[in-house]
């Protein structure tokens, strides 16, 4: 028989992502329960509003995660940060959950916490568990072609795959230890974070000595300096269109999570004495920025107009 799908965490990703697990799955098993719940009822209902009618009453949203925990045969959550996280593993699914639920945790968070709640979960409550944070942000999740970052045993990657395969198109298994997806995901997001102060503070200074910016980035683009934060999402207004900086900084990846992914990345680098210097001074960009109230709602890359001087504390 289908398993039956919990569905932790329907924020900005989350609602996304379980909407295209939900779909994908109904269509090879029509009535399995899908269990959906996040603190915000607003969260809920935007799901399950849009999914009662059409489903015949097989998603369901429950009161608790307890309640959720008691139900599943697969459980997965997207939730902000490391302390949510080990809050719903350790206090909400650990006394509920059924030996033999599955848990996927797609939040990005400290590969070590990773580790300690997958392993509390194994061992105290005999159930599977691998990290599996994403790539792709939004526009991925909506288009279910994420990147999946797994780390766990084999076993449990391959029970994995076909329900991560309904979110995304890339799954890659990371290695046998669960957190190893968690190490990928932020060493990439770490290149993310250097590359894009790098680049915002390249075209302040070429703006500042009298460049046109789209000149610059033009010229940028087709030469060493090349890069995701100077070809793809370009922080200077005017240069690109369809990123934030063309849209007042709205939406995309929000700087808050962007500094979170950094500090995870520095405290992951000072428990094995890897020197990151470049991440530091990045990490500290974006914490000065983040000082501003009305550059904390907007996208990572808003740094470039906190290094033009546009905002002051
Ligand atoms: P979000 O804040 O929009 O969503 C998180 C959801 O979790 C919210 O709806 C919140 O109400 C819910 N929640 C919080 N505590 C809860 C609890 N105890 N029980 C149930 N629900 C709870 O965040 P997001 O943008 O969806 O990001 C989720 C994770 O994915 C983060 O770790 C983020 O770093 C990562 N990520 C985000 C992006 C992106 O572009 N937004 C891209 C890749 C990875």
């Amino acid at each position: 028989t289908a398993p039956v799908i919990g569905f932790i965490g329907l924020g900005q990703m989350g609602l996304p992502m379980a909407t295209n697990l939900y779909t994908k799955s109904r269509a090879t098993s029509p009535s399995a329960p899908f269990l959906v719940y996040d603190v915000v009822p607003q969260a809920v209902t935007a799901f399950t509003s849009a999914h009662k009618t059409s489903s015949g009453g097989a998603v369901q949203s429950v009161d608790s995660i307890a309640a959720l925990a008691r139900q599943a045969d697969v459980i997965v959550t997207m939730l902000p940060t490391s302390a949510h996280v080990k809050q719903v593993y350790m206090t909400d699914l650990l006394p509920n959950v059924r030996p033999g639920t599955l848990l996927i945790d797609s939040s990005t968070i400290d590969p070590a916490v990773s580790k300690l709640v997958a392993n509390a979960l194994i061992k105290d409550a005999k159930c599977e568990a691998v990290d599996a944070p994403v790539s792709g942000g939004f526009l991925g999740a909506q288009a279910g072609t994420l990147t999946f970052m797994v780390g766990g045993d084999r076993k449990a990657f391959e029970r994995a795959r076909p329900l991560l395969q309904h979110m995304g198109k890339n799954i890659v298994h990371c290695g046998e230890q669960v957190g190893t997806g968690q190490v990928a995901k932020i060493c990439n997001n770490m290149i993310l974070g250097s590359t894009m102060v790098a680049v915002s503070e390249a075209m302040n200074l070429g703006v500042k000595l009298g460049m046109d910016p789209k000149l610059l980035a033009g010229i940028v683009n087709s030469s060493s300096g090349r890069c995701w934060s100077s070809d793809t999402y370009n922080p200077v207004p005017g240069v690109m269109e369809g990123v934030p900086s063309a849209r007042g900084y709205e939406g995309g990846f929000g700087i808050t999570l962007m500094q979170k992914d950094m500090g995870l990345a520095l405290a992951a680098a000072e428990s094995v004495k890897a020197p990151v210097p470049m991440a530091a001074a990045a990490d500290n960009v974006f914490k000065n920025a983040m000082t501003v109230d009305e550059l904390k709602k907007k996208d990572m890359s808003v740094v470039y107009q906190w290094l033009a001087g546009t905002f002051t504390k």
